[in-house]
């Protein structure tokens, strides 16, 4: 009894707004899109309830006349291509011709726009793919539009978003990938009529600061301007790598893309140089360009990925170029600075490279870190590491410690009666804040700072998740969260500390975790990791002798001096006599 009949393009066009309105954040990559297209120099965005209740987009950029301001809205209207072949090199963003359609097809949404050649705007007001009314009205020259009540006729899908915390945090990154394509064009952000991006007109070094909350200083310029691929955009310096990845942009022609291959590369490269922590990861904002026909931006309907031709020499080639950058602001030179009769300084986190070969990296993982604190593993565990048992018997000062200077704002040198010391300045002075923090753990987990409400981050649903299965052993180490996975209480010594980063990492602590009778231990030991790396002084940072001098004081009183926490050495010391002997003497 089944009868054929044709959808009514109402339903068609909602069909289809499947593919492309995801959730607010999908409705508002589409529209700034088409206003950076027309040519807008300013984009503001404002969001209410998450992008449920309102979302409006504004541009003053050419508008559009009251015939195109009723095309538009068409399925498969466009102004962008009028061929198929226009499909594989279009340049600007948008090219379906369908987003405007789905949209309108699953909202009450309004448009008004003006083109510069006309006096009078233009409004349109769609409800539900339902043409109503379309009159002239006062507007400036650009275009706005207005979205209310996203998803009206498709419950299940408004059932899909998250709260609006979360829902407003995907809408942020949409704007920032936009913001870092398009330097030159202003941003504004508001959420619940609160200002959260305000970005003026700017370079693309600037704006990349700004997005990533850094210092021009502390980015390193990557560049590779090679036939087929360029490479352009900027890392954070070693010692500003954090947690989370959620500091980390790859642009290609100008999309925001995410791709985890990518973003491994640009770690490896500094797993290859610099070197990075276990639990760190790299600031970044890479973009490539290339050739349109090397690379398939179609293969996802939200086009978060993309496919290479080549993907290998782009991984490569990302890898390398940020290797040079990395040298080039470390100056260290050409490759991978080791020093032959330097104790291997290879724990959990370092990295050297086997040979001449230039074959690959060899990789030496230990357990270091668990067993930092039973003082008699130490010397198992440094053999076990390196075999080598020298590294076992490292010496202690004899006498004062005299400071001799800093090197390269990066190693502090000194010396006593013995020999020469010198000392990775972040290792040692993280070493000492971890032994201060440890030795009251106690009260640092018993005094907690309850939060005015309830913070709730940008966690994926099963971060979340994570988090309220582990709610009991956070709770006994000073991290209340509640029923939703909203924290509601923080140990104080996190309480100057970005929140947002904090919750990251304890869901990575999670993840990394043997969860089980030694949780609580694990826990607090990653956070006093945590604060003793975060709050000292940088590897890149200028130190004032007094300063330096108070670390070498410290350094004799220090228990578990031989290590910072996360394992890597953080002296080495040179006998007077071993300085001879390398002189003949
Ligand atoms: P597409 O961007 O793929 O062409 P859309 O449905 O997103 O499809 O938009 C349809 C058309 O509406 C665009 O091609 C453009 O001509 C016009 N348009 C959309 N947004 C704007 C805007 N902000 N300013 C000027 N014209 C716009
Ligand atoms: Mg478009």
């Amino acid at each position: 009894m089944n009868q054929i009949h044709v959808l009514p393009s109402e339903v068609s066009d909602q069909i289809a707004a499947g593919e492309v309105v995801e959730r607010p954040a999908s409705v508002v990559k589409e529209l700034v899109e088409n206003a950076i297209d027309a040519g807008a120099t300013h984009v503001v965005v404002r969001i209410v309830d998450g992008g449920r209740e309102l979302i409006e987009v504004q541009d003053n950029g050419r508008g559009m006349s009251s015939v195109d301001a009723e095309l538009c809205v068409q399925r498969h209207a466009t102004s962008k291509i009028s061929s198929i072949d226009d499909l594989f090199s279009v340049q600007t963003f948008g090219f379906r011709g369908e987003a405007l359609a789905a949209i309108s097809s699953v909202s009450e949404f309004e448009l008004i726009t003006r083109s510069s050649d006309v006096d009078a705007g233009t409004r349109v007001q769609i409800d539900c793919g339902k043409k109503l009314e379309t009159e002239s009205a006062a507007a400036n020259v650009g275009t706005i539009f207005r979205i209310r009540n996203l998803f009206k006729p498709t419950p299940v899908r408004l059932a899909h978003l998250k709260n609006a915390g979360t829902e407003s945090g995907y809408v942020k990154k949409e704007i920032e990938a936009f913001a870092l394509a398009h330097p030159s064009v202003g941003f504004e952000f508001l959420r619940d009529e609160k200002n959260v991006l305000q970005l003026a007109p700017g370079t693309f070094a600037s704006r990349t600061a700004e997005i990533l909350n850094e210092k021009i200083e502390q980015l390193a310029e990557v560049e590779h301007l090679g036939q087929e691929l360029k490479i352009t955009g900027w890392v954070v310096a070693p010692g500003h790598c954090t947690p989370s990845r959620k500091h980390q942009w790859l642009l290609v022609n100008g999309r925001r893309i995410e791709d985890s291959k990518l973003a491994w590369a640009v770690r490896e490269a500094y797993q290859q140089s610099a070197g990075i922590e276990k639990h760190l990861h790299p600031k970044f904002v890479l973009s490539l360009t290339l050739d349109p026909l090397l690379v398939d931006v179609n293969v996802h309907p939200r086009k978060l990925e993309v496919k290479f031709s080549e993907p290998g020499d782009v991984w490569k080639s990302v890898r390398d170029t940020v290797i040079a950058a990395l040298h080039r602001s470390l100056s260290i030179g050409s490759p991978v600075a080791t020093f032959s009769h330097m104790p291997s300084p290879t724990p959990a986190c370092s990295y050297s490279r086997s040979g001449g070969s230039g074959g690959a990296p060899s990789v030496r993982a230990t357990n270091a870190a668990a067993s930092l604190f039973a003082p008699k593993n130490f010397a198992a565990l440094s053999s076990a590491r390196d075999g080598n048992i020298e590294e076992l018997e490292r010496p202690t000062p004899t006498g004062e410690l005299r400071l001799i200077g800093q090197i390269a704002q990066r190693y502090i040198a000194a010396q006593d009666e013995s020999g020469v010391w010198m000392f990775d300045q972040h290792a040692l002075h993280e070493r000492q804040r971890f032994e201060e923090f440890w030795n009251k753990r106690d009260e640092l987990v018993r005094e907690r700072q309850q939060l005015l409400t309830p913070h709730q981050s940008n966690l994926s649903e099963d971060e979340t998740a994570r988090l309220i299965e582990h709610a009991e052993t956070l709770a006994a180490v000073g991290f209340e969260i509640n029923v939703e996975g909203a924290v509601e209480s923080v140990p104080s010594i996190f309480s100057s500390s970005p929140i947002d980063e904090v919750i990251q990492q304890l869901v990575d602590w999670i993840d990394g975790a043997q969860v089980g009778e030694h949780a609580v231990d694990h826990f607090l030991r990653k956070m006093l990791e945590y604060r003793s790396c975060r709050g000292a002084v940088m590897f890149g940072d200028r130190m004032e002798p007094e300063e330096m001098q108070r670390l070498l004081d410290d350094f004799g009183t220090t228990q578990w001096r031989n290590l910072c926490p996360h394992g890597r050495p953080n002296h080495w010391f040179i006998p007077f006599d071993e300085l001879d002997a390398k002189f003949h003497r």
